[in-house]
């Protein structure tokens, strides 16, 4: 991928089919009807997101001196979810509608009054997209024609389910209805999904499935402190599961119930600078999404209101992403003092301090945490690489290709073995060759099936950035050259088997 932004019109559609069409994404339980909120990785996507994880882990953990790894259970002590305000607090808006059962987040349902000449006469609703303000007025003008009302219509005003007056909920139509009378006053949702451990099914026996990694490096802080001599200031990471029972889980897998998180808390001393530490981990993971392929077009950052902030954080941006669908949270940076471990010392009676040297003084340390979701990137790269081009073909006539401009560092498949012609045996054992020597290190794929040009189409639809084939040239000219083709610009050159590890070395990294 380079910097220029991908073309405008990319849809979700066209995402979508492509995912599905060359293995990277599945519904999950397809052969059932698939199950709302939950996807399957593919061959391809599975290589993907490994790369993906890979990548993030070898920049955050190995190639630091300052951040250690965790793997931590999924399935945690129940009072850990209390003492972090997960059971009381991590909750959504929920509207019922009672007619279609229908269930909508009320931050994401929004209504208007229909007013004219100065008189609410109605309402309208609609939900949350990129239309949303376009879609109300529409709906308010056909509220007005319908209801043959004569007057001035005013512009409308969007508000959401959480703003609505007790006495305007009985006159907000449902989506799924059209009618009013059906939706219900927003309720509390919460989102984590709740299991039982062990052969008990009563209250002792509930736990939870976490809905976040973070806690685990909170509740195994003071472990690493004492273990791995680490010193302040300092990062755990972690990657793994999280699981949340998302009320309308939406957008291909941007979000579902159950997703990837790659999370790292990075403490610092209480008197500590946050704020640089702050500005210096958001300037981080910018430049890490642009690393892996991400155009700084499609990015942006999101300062989170101070009065929508929890009580006890300082500040939080989010780094946004250009989706098909909108401009969304991909990454979350929040400097969130010291609450994390000092509820958990309340909780457990575990002191979680640091004892400092120059004070002679304990105290809790503060913490950064930059927290993202694998499957957000993966979205994010497969709709900044997604491209429809017209190009010539061998004999010149105008085709279409469909090409994926994965960054070398994320490709599934770094490179494809081509031999030009699958009956030429000495092609193809030079081909084979080169693919054994290449696969010990790197994710290569041999294909030897079709004509030349229609395999750089297939490599060019699943991300290849470069192609290498075994034509007569190689076995006919001194030196062993092969043609190197690559996807983006699809030239094509010479190149030896040493200037092919060399170019892998320096771009997959
Ligand atoms: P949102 O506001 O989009 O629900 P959030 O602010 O609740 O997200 P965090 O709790 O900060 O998200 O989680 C950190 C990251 O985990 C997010 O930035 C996102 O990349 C990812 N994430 C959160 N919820 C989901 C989900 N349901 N599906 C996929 N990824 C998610």
């Amino acid at each position: 991928m380079s910097d220029t932004p991908a073309p405008a019109a990319i849809t979700m559609d066209a995402i979508v089919a492509l995912a599905k069409r060359r293995g990277f994404i599945f519904q999950s339980s397809e052969i059932y009807g698939g199950f709302n909120g939950f996807f399957d990785y593919g061959p391809l996507g599975a290589e993907l997101k490994k790369n993906i994880r890979d990548c993030w882990w070898d920049d955050m953990v190995r190639r630091r001196d300052d951040v250690v790894g965790l793997e931590s259970s999924i399935i945690m002590h129940p009072k850990v979810w209390e003492a972090s305000g997960h059971v009381a607090g991590f909750t959504d808006p929920l509207v019922d509608c009672k007619v279609s059962k229908q269930r909508y987040r009320a931050d994401q349902l929004f209504f208007a009054a229909v007013v004219v000449d100065g008189k609410t006469a109605g309402y309208v609703s609609a939900l949350e997209s990129e239309k949303t303000a376009a879609e109300l007025q529409a709906a308010a003008e056909l509220f007005k024609r319908k209801k043959a009302l004569q007057g001035t219509l005013s512009p409308i005003v969007a508000k959401d389910m959480t703003e609505a007056q007790p006495d305007e909920i009985a006159l907000i139509p449902s989506p799924a209805t059209g009618e009013p009378g059906s939706l219900t006053p927003p309720r509390s949702f919460n989102m984590m999904f709740q299991t039982n451990v062990g052969a008990m099914t009563d209250a002792s026996a509930v736990a939870y499935l976490r809905p976040e990694t973070a806690q685990g490096m909170f509740v195994d802080f003071k472990n690493v402190v004492d273990t791995g001599r680490v010193k302040l200031p300092f990062g755990i990471a972690q990657i793994g599961k999280s699981f949340r029972n998302e009320i309308t889980p939406r957008n291909f897998i941007f979000r579902s119930r159950e997703f990837e998180q790659m999370e790292m808390e990075y403490f610092i001393h209480e008197d500590a600078d946050w704020a640089k530490c702050h500005e210096e981990w958001i300037a981080w993971c910018e430049a890490w999404l642009k690393s892996i392929g991400l155009p700084a077009s499609h990015l942006s950052r999101y300062t989170h209101p101070k009065e929508k902030l929890a009580f006890y954080s300082r500040g939080t941006v989010d780094i946004m992403f250009s989706y098909p669908f909108g401009v969304q949270e991909l990454w979350g940076i929040a400097a969130r003092g010291n609450y994390d471990l000092t509820q958990h010392a309340t909780a457990s009676g575990k002191p979680q301090e640091i004892f400092d040297e120059a004070t002679k003084k304990k105290f809790v340390p503060h913490v950064i945490e930059p927290a993202v979701g694998v499957d957000r990137i993966l979205l994010a790269v497969l709709c900044a690489g997604y491209a429809e081009e017209e190009v010539k073909d061998e004999k010149g006539a105008v085709e279409k290709r469909t090409v994926l401009r994965f960054s070398p560092r994320i490709a599934p498949v770094k490179v494809a073995i081509l031999p030009l012609l699958k009956n030429k045996p000495e092609l193809v054992a030079i081909a084979q060759k080169l693919h054994a020597k290449l696969k010990r290190k790197y994710a290569v794929f041999y294909d030897e099936a079709g004509a030349i040009g229609r395999r750089y189409r297939r490599q060019d639809e699943i991300g290849t950035p470069w192609c290498v084939t075994i034509d007569f040239d190689t076995i006919e000219k001194p030196g062993e050259t092969f043609t190197l083709r690559e996807r983006d610009s699809m030239s094509q050159r010479r190149i030896t088997e040493a200037e092919l590890f060399a170019l892998l070395e320096e771009h997959v990294y």
